[in-house]
């Protein structure tokens, strides 16, 4: 590991150099993609309900918008003019983080809500969350920690690049 960010490996054909914070993000997006892709959503519901407040005008917005959250799995109630309530959430929502994440989801329902896609939609919030969630640059992983990281990247659809399109993985062959 260099730097905390880089892991070195090699095999017959030469060396790759793979940057674990996009390795993590390209895993964690195709888990997220896939879950959100569902039809039918596994939910979880809280034990205390989150309540979001928002400006009046963001509200009405949301209000109109309501569907989306709902087609995601979220459980939603109105509290007065300008809150909801969250009783239930997609369990692909990370654990302590449910409040941010749905506040951040509302964020992009706020902002796509004039040419709002399904697809565009779920690739945002799939980068957002991957991100989010995966192990950071200048974080020292273990040997076993790297391994589990490599298998699961080999896994992947596009294990290259990660959801913003920085690459994953430098390769050098014997030859270079
Ligand atoms: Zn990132
Ligand atoms: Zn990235």
């Amino acid at each position: 590991l260099v730097h905390g960010t880089y892991i070195i490996c090699e095999n017959e054909d030469g060396m790759y150099i793979i940057d674990q914070h996009a390795a993590a993000e390209r895993i964690n997006y195709e888990k997220y993609f896939t879950e959100m892709k569902k039809v039918k959503h596994d939910t979880t519901a809280l034990l205390v309900p989150i309540k979001i407040e928002l400006p009046t005008d963001e509200a009405i917005r949301l209000k109109h918008n309501i569907g989306v959250l709902l087609d995601m799995g979220f459980e939603i109630e109105e509290f007065g003019i300008n809150s909801i309530i969250v009783k239930a959430h997609p369990t692909w929502l990370l654990k302590n983080y449910e409040q941010e994440q749905t506040r951040k989801i509302i964020e992009v329902i706020l902002q796509k809500e004039k040419d709002f896609s399904i697809v565009k939609f779920n690739e945002k919030i799939a980068t957002m969350l991957s991100c989010k969630m995966a192990i950071k640059a200048n974080m020292n992983i273990t040997i076993e920690e790297m391994e589990s990281l490599i298998n699961d990247l080999r896994k992947c659809d596009n294990p290259f690049n990660c959801p913003h399109g920085r690459p994953t993985i430098i390769f050098y062959s014997n030859y270079d």
